[in-house]
């Protein structure tokens, strides 16, 4: 009989995480994984940019470095150090703080500060999802470039079907790894009832009614990104700010500052606006965001052109203390380019742990959404743990799965 087949709506740090948990049944072919991403790559909000004009750069323009609270995700992040995807932020050089509105930095107490990863030199953080994923002799059937837009209920099975009308097949359990197949938003993003409430309402299975009650008041945070590269004594200037990562002080346009240096000659600086600015700026995506490649939404280039301006006018009042001339701010060798993260962050009410697994219906979620009682929804850690956490479930369930022949 063959294994139990899974689908997996999304491939970011959830959905690999599931993949890593998942990954002794996937040896011994218990299960049979197939994850469905419609970004060119594994990573989702923990991806890395990337651009033809110079093969070179990598800059992440979501998620820089984070926190691991827990000795379940610390553990998991201590393995992939070892296996050369992450390194610990302390020691490396890697200084954290506040700008503050005098426009002095001042650095965080390293005595109280969190553990931190950030991908090793040379890589982008979309090494985390690739090594948890398992690298080359991945174990997860993992297909890019695809968007999932049809699931349907058949014969005690998920039929998927892709935005190109695409049939990807009949699977024994769904899974989805991101809110928007789910939830109400889909009808502004996209037009039209989200998939899986459509779906559902074909189904009348009152338990993954509830969980779909659940989620659709879950708000979301969005943040545009500013992303920019220097060249020669630009990027040096750039590289010797006191910092790799700070939170802007009392700011109505930034809210972080990030430079990442890429190479002795690169350097890369991201931008993150405050969550008020791109509420105020929602109609204006960059031509990478989801709505934009997906969606086809186009925003004028004029208007993108006055959001960036804004924020490198914010960066420079600043900066303008710890930046010398040499930074040439106005003369980036890439850039500025914009990315609008319509849902960078989860808002409250999460989706409770407990409705997260729909076993009559066969349907589970994963992702940073989730709340899973260690208080880590809304970040990288939430998203890893809730992916873990559900391959232990299913591994449960597995038992009772019957596969096709
Ligand atoms: C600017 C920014 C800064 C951040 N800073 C931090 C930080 O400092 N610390 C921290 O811990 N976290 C931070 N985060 C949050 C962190 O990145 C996320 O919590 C985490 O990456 C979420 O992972 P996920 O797998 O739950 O979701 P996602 O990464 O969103 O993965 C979901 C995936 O599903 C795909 N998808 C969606 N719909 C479909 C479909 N229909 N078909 C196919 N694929 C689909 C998406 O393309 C995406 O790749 C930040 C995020 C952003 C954007």
């Amino acid at each position: 009989m063959s294994p139990p087949r899974v689908a997996v709506i999304g491939g970011g740090v959830a959905a690999c995480s599931l993949a890593h948990g998942l990954r002794d049944s996937l040896a011994s072919r218990a299960v049979s994984l197939h994850v469905f991403e419609m970004g060119r790559a594994s990573g989702g909000r923990a991806a890395t940019r990337g651009t033809r004009d110079d093969p070179g750069l990598r800059v992440d323009h979501g998620v820089p470095a984070f926190a691991a609270l827990t000795p379940e995700f610390g553990a998991l992040c201590e393995s992939l150090v070892a296996a050369d995807v992450l390194r610990r932020c302390d020691g490396d050089g890697s200084a954290f703080g506040v700008l503050r509105s005098s426009g002095t930095f001042e650095a965080e107490d390293a005595a109280g500060a969190p553990t931190r990863y950030r991908p090793p030199v040379g890589k982008g953080m979309n090494a985390l999802c690739d090594g948890l994923l398992g690298g080359e002799s991945t174990l997860a059937n993992f297909t890019p470039g695809t968007m999932v837009t049809k699931v349907e209920p058949v014969a005690a099975q998920w039929r998927l079907t892709s935005k190109g009308g695409v049939d990807l097949g009949t699977f024994d359990w769904l899974v989805v790894s991101s809110t928007g197949l789910a939830h109400p938003r889909w009808r502004t993003t996209f037009g039209g009832e989200p998939p899986l409430v459509e779906a559902a309402a074909a189904l009348g299975d009152t338990a993954l009614d509830a969980t779909l009650a659940a989620l659709a008041p879950l708000q979301s945070k969005p943040v545009t990104a500013a992303m920019l590269a220097y060249g020669s004594d630009a990027a040096a200037a750039w590289a010797s700010l006191p910092f790799f990562k700070a939170q802007v002080e009392a700011d109505p346009v930034l809210s972080r500052i990030v430079v990442q240096r890429v190479s002795q000659s690169l350097t890369a600086v991201v931008l993150h606006s405050t969550h008020e600015f791109a509420r105020s700026a929602a109609h204006v995506y960059g031509a990478t965001s989801t709505a934009a490649r997906i969606a086809g939404a186009k925003s004028d280039a004029g208007e993108e052109g006055r959001i960036l301006d804004a924020m490198l006018v914010a960066a420079e009042k600043r900066l303008g203390g710890l930046l010398g001339p040499a930074a040439a701010m106005r003369s980036p060798a890439w850039g500025p380019h914009l990315h609008r993260w319509g849902a960078a962050f989860p808002d409250a009410p999460l989706l409770p742990e407990g409705r997260a697994v729909v076993p009559s219906a066969r349907v589970a979620f994963c992702g940073d959404f989730v709340e899973g009682g260690e208080g880590r929804g809304g970040s990288v850690e939430g998203a890893a743990l809730s992916g873990l956490r559900l391959a232990k479930a299913l591994q449960r369930e597995i038992g009772g799965l019957c596969g096709a022949d």
